[in-house]
């Protein structure tokens, strides 16, 4: 089948006329950066900007802990991050705190807690936030 232009033109010219739901339309956070307009509904900002939002919640030392409980530490090499997803903090201490922060941001979760003791593992938005490739998040998170 071919078009001539004039055709395809006018085929142009229906879609401009019809109106388009508002979601499709792009527009931009105030970052700069292009979202979907449902998405700056929703959210008022983009992904990259509420990532962000969750990691300011953060104290200095959380994304350490998080890259300590996946292993991701700079005396490894990065294709073995994630052989482990586990951090046990003793209850009531700073490293808790640390961790509740972490889980309230999304980063990571509340796994077995004991009397003394409480165990958390990192999410898959954590396990990429310390810097895990894809192959890592999953090693992280098979037991998930
Ligand atoms: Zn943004």
């Amino acid at each position: 089948m071919h078009y001539t232009l004039n055709q395809v033109d006018r085929h142009h010219q229906v879609n401009i006329n019809a109106s388009a739901p508002p979601v499709l339309i792009p527009k931009r956070c105030a970052c700069g950066n292009r979202a979907f307009a449902k998405q700056l509904a929703q959210h008022g900002k983009c992904v990259a900007c509420q990532l962000a939002d969750r990691v300011a919640t953060l104290h200095e030392g959380d994304i350490e802990k998080l890259k300590h409980a996946l292993g991701a530490t700079s005396h490894r090499p990065q294709s073995k991050w994630g052989f482990r997803n586990y951090y046990c903090a003793g209850r009531g201490g700073a490293a808790e705190e640390a961790m509740r922060r972490l889980v309230a941001a999304g980063f990571m979760c509340a796994g077995h807690e004991g009397e003394n003791q409480a165990y958390f593992h990192a999410t898959k938005a954590g396990c990429k936030l310390a810097g895990l490739n894809s192959a890592g998040v999953r090693r992280a998170t098979e037991d998930c």
